[in-house]
């Protein structure tokens, strides 16, 4: 999973990305509403933290472009918190849930793990399908009960795919969901990374499409 924090405070951006990236998340930063917008209107995130005091262009106004645009990524505001307009005026431009200043990281992070989850459809912090059941909070996955052991690629292949069961994923997909923008990119590595997966969690779990991609198919492994 991929997240653009945007936010001009570098400090804070840096916090920020760095509590993402421990949680195992690819994350690419923007310091100020024009960079982020650019970057949130080309890049494909899965979700984006989005301060509202930007300079350039201010995050409400950035917010309302990318609606404007079609663009529906979640989208989790920062806002002061004694501005409850900020709140009211974020939601109604389109926010999908808001924090404010000063949070906790913790709160940061589960407030991104709910809205991602929630944009793939998964109303809960367990995914499961047929033996593999994957806990999005412990980045934890057993199969039939038993727990197994991830690389922290691994783990992030199979979480996207579990959180898109049933869709055909590309290889392309994968690699612009699971990396970020400095990342040396090589598609390959992601066929290296499913091989060992389907070694820890059972051969035929994720299926390979010819020439499209992978897919996990719920009906198959229905019990
Ligand atoms: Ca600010």
């Amino acid at each position: 999973m991929r997240i653009l924090v945007v936010e001009d405070d570098k400090d804070l951006n840096g916090q920020l990305a760095a509590a993402l990236k421990e949680a195992g998340y690819a994350v690419d930063c923007a310091f100020d509403g024009e960079e982020g917008h650019f970057l949130g209107d080309t890049e494909p995130y899965d979700a984006i933290i989005l301060d509202i005091g930007l300079p350039q262009m201010d995050g409400l106004s950035v917010l309302e472009q990318w609606r404007r645009d079609g663009r529906a990524v979640p989208v989790l505001l920062l806002t002061a918190r004694d501005r409850w307009s900020d709140k009211v005026q974020g939601i109604d431009a389109g926010a999908d849930d808001y924090v404010a200043k000063p949070f906790h990281v913790e709160e940061v992070l589960a407030r991104i793990r709910a809205l991602v989850r929630r944009a793939a459809g998964h109303a809960s912090n367990e995914l499961v399908c047929g033996p593999v059941r994957l806990d999005l909070r412990a980045s934890r996955v057993t199969v039939d009960g038993n727990p197994v052991k991830l690389t922290s690629h691994e783990y992030k292949v199979l979480e996207y795919l579990m959180h898109h069961v049933d869709k055909v994923v590309s290889r392309t997909e994968l690699t612009e969901h699971l990396y970020d923008q400095d990342f040396d990119r090589d598609s390959n590595t992601i066929e290296v990374f499913v091989g060992r997966l389907r070694k820890k969690i059972g051969i035929d779990f994720i299926e390979t499409i010819r020439g499209l991609g992978y897919r996990i198919d719920s009906a198959s492994h229905a019990a």
